[in-house]
């Protein structure tokens, strides 16, 4: 299969987390996944859109865009979801199950232990007040080549 991308740019808002995902997941209907398949990326989507729009631009009022890139290639999605807020300190501190910046938001520390269980590979670089870079990799089993 030829390899294909797409790219989206939107501002961190909670009224994008949806599109995000479900633009994510229609991108990648021409692998033919399984609807478990669609749901893990979705998941994994979501939990480091929802990072951009809760950690990355706190104290930002707005221009608080988040850059997604998609590449289907050989059976295989990338996702790569990117934004330029305050960045983080120590990224394998953040990346450690059950670890929370925020315990009093009630979140659970989990976001990255999701995408690392959902995603065949993750990585995370990040560099304070620049940003951080998510980049997420899943093999599609079932994929066929469709179309081409
Ligand atoms: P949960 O995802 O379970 O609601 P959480 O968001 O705190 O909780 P993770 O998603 O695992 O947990 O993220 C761990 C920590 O990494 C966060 O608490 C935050 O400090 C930091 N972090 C994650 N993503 C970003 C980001 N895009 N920008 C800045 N900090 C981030
Ligand atoms: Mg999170």
């Amino acid at each position: 299969m030829k390899k294909d991308q797409m790219k989206l740019i939107f501002e961190a808002s909670s009224s994008n987390e949806a599109f995000a995902r479900i633009s994510v997941a229609a991108f990648m209907t021409r692998l033919n996944p399984t609807v478990e398949e669609v749901a893990d990326v979705k998941t994994a989507v979501s939990e480091a859109v929802t990072n951009c729009i809760i950690h990355a631009y706190e104290g930002y009022e707005r221009d608080r865009p988040v850059e997604i890139c998609c590449t289907v290639q050989d059976g295989e999605i990338e996702v790569q979801i990117r934004d330029f807020g305050v960045g983080i300190e120590d990224v394998a501190l953040a990346m450690e199950p059950l670890y929370t910046s925020k315990p009093q938001l009630e979140r659970s520390g989990m976001g990255f232990a999701f995408m690392e269980a959902f995603m065949d590979a993750l990585e995370v670089e990040s560099k304070p007040k620049e940003g951080t870079c998510v980049r997420m990799k899943k093999k599609i089993r079932a994929s066929q080549t469709k179309g081409d």
